[in-house]
C-alpha cells in the first residue's frame, strides 16, 4: 500500500487550512466566477499562481513542514488538489496559474520557452489556458483541425481554427494551443501564445457546474506566431506531437482524479457534519462511502507515483481518474438523500457540489476514453492485472 510520508502529510495540512478561505467564497463564485479577481491575495491562491514552476526557473514557494513544494510532480499535485478542491472545486480551477499549461510546457518547452513563460508568471498573476477540445471533435482530439500554416509574406505562422470547452479562455493572458501542421499524429504541433493579439477572441459558456473553471470558446482568425513560440522545436519530430501529449495527459490526469476526489469527499463531510444523528443504515451507508473515498485516494497515490517514476505509464491514472469521477457523481447525489426531497433546495452547498461532480467525468477525458486507456495497458502488459501471477 502506498502512504505519504511526513512532508507531504504536512502539505496537506497546510492545503487543508488555506481551503477555509476557498470554502468561504465558494457559493459567491459559483453566482459569479469574476469574483475570483477580488481573491488574489490569498495563500492558497498566491501558491496556485506559481504552481508547477520548478525551483531552477526562481519559483521560490514559503517552505512547509520544512520543504518548498514546486508542485511540479504529480504527487505533490493530488495532496494539494484534494485539499483545495474538498474546500472548493470552484475557486481551485479559477485561480490563476500555469498548471494545465505548464505542464505541457515543462513536457515540450525549451529553455528560452520556459524562462519567457515562467518569468511572466512569476511576476504577476495571470490565467493560462490549455486549448485541446473543439466544437464537435471533443474525444477525438487527432481530428482537430486548427491550422498552423506559414505567414502570408513567409515569415513567421499563422494559427486559424476554433477550440470549445478551453477553461479560462475569456480571461487567460497566455496559453498554449494544439494545432495542425500536417496530416497524422505527427502533424500535430503546440504553440504558444498570447490573447491580446489581433486575431483572438474568446467568449465564456454558460455551465451548470464548476463556473469558475469559465469554459470558454476560442476563435483564432490568422493569429501570429512567432516561429520560437512553437514548442518541442528542440526535440525529434517523434517526440513532438501525439507522444508529447500523451505524456502530458499521464502527468495531469492524477490530479484531476484528485480534484473530483476532493468534491466527493466534501460531500461526504458535508453530511458528517450536519447530520448529526443518523440511523444505523445511515451510518452504515456513510461508513461505506468514507471507505470508497479512502480506497480510492490509495489508488490516486499510486497512479502519481507511477507516472512520476515514467511519464508514459498513465493507465492507472486512467483506472483513478475513472473511479474518481464515478465517485463525485454517485456521492454527492447520495450526500442528498440524507436531507430528504428538498436537500438541493435547503442546502446550497450539496446542489453546488452535486453540479460541480457532473463535470468531473468530461475533464481530461471521459470515462470511455479512460477505459480505452485502461485496457491498452491491459494488453499490451505494461499494467499487470491484480491477482495475476506477475502483479503478486
Ligand atoms: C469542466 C471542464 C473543463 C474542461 N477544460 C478543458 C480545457 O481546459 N481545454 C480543453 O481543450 N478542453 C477542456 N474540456 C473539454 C473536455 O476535454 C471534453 O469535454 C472532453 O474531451 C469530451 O469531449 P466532448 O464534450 O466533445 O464529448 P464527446 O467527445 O462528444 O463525447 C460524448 C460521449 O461519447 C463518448 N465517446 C466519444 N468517443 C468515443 C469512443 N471512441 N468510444 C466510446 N465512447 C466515445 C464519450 O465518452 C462521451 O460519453 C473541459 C471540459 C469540462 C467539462
Amino acid at each position: 500500500m502506498f502512504e505519504l510520508d511526513s512532508p507531504f502529510k504536512a502539505l496537506s495540512a497546510q492545503c487543508q487550512e488555506w481551503g477555509h478561505d476557498f470554502r468561504a467564497h465558494a457559493l459567491e463564485l459559483d453566482r459569479d466566477p469574476e469574483a475570483i479577481r477580488r481573491y488574489f491575495d490569498l495563500p492558497a491562491v498566491r501558491f496556485l499562481a506559481t504552481m508547477g514552476i520548478p525551483e531552477e526557473y526562481g519559483n521560490r514557494p514559503e517552505p512547509i513542514g520544512g520543504h518548498r513544494f514546486h508542485g511540479d510532480r504529480a504527487l505533490e499535485r493530488v495532496v494539494i488538489m484534494e485539499e483545495l478542491a474538498c474546500a472548493d472545486a470552484g475557486m481551485l480551477v479559477a485561480s490563476p496559474g500555469p498548471l494545465l499549461a505548464g505542464v505541457l510546457l515543462e513536457v515540450l518547452g525549451d529553455r528560452r520557452q520556459k524562462e519567457w513563460f515562467y518569468g511572466r508568471m512569476l511576476a504577476d498573476p495571470l490565467w493560462t489556458f490549455f486549448a485541446l477540445t473543439e466544437p464537435d471533435r471533443g474525444s477525438d482530439a487527432s481530428g482537430m483541425r486548427t491550422a498552423l500554416t506559414p505567414g502570408p509574406d513567409g515569415t513567421g505562422l499563422r494559427l486559424t481554427g476554433a477550440k470549445r470547452y478551453v477553461g479560462n479562455a475569456c480571461r487567460a493572458q497566455l496559453g498554449v494551443v494544439f494545432a495542425r501542421t500536417g496530416p497524422g499524429p505527427l502533424g500535430v504541433n503546440a504553440v504558444l501564445t498570447e490573447t491580446a493579439v489581433p486575431g483572438y477572441s474568446a467568449a465564456p459558456l454558460p455551465m451548470i457546474g464548476l463556473r469558475g473553471a469559465r469554459l470558454s470558446t476560442i476563435e483564432f482568425d490568422g493569429v501570429e506566431i512567432a516561429e520560437d513560440r512553437v514548442l518541442g522545436r528542440h526535440l525529434p519530430r517523434t517526440r513532438r506531437g501525439t507522444w508529447a501529449f500523451v505524456q502530458t495527459f499521464n502527468r495531469l490526469r492524477p490530479g484531476v482524479a484528485a480534484i473530483a476526489l476532493g468534491v466527493a469527499r466534501a460531500a461526504h463531510t458535508y453530511v458528517l457534519t450536519h447530520r448529526r444523528s443518523l440511523r444505523p443504515a445511515e451510518r452504515e451507508r456513510l461508513d461505506g462511502i468514507g471507505r470508497r473515498i479512502a480506497a480510492t485516494r490509495r489508488l490516486i497515490h499510486a497512479a502519481a507515483a507511477a507516472v512520476d517514476a515514467d511519464g508514459g505509464n498513465g493507465y492507472l491514472a486512467s483506472a483513478a481518474k475513472a473511479r474518481a469521477s464515478r465517485l463525485a457523481e454517485e456521492v454527492t447525489l447520495e450526500a442528498c438523500t440524507f436531507f430528504g426531497p428538498g436537500a438541493r433546495l435547503d442546502h446550497p452547498l450539496l446542489d453546488k457540489l452535486a453540479r460541480d461532480a457532473r463535470s468531473m467525468e468530461f475533464i481530461e477525458g471521459t470515462t470511455s476514453m479512460q477505459k480505452l486507456n485502461l485496457f491498452q495497458g491491459l494488453v499490451s502488459g505494461r499494467l499487470e492485472r491484480a491477482g495475476s501471477p506477475a502483479a503478486g
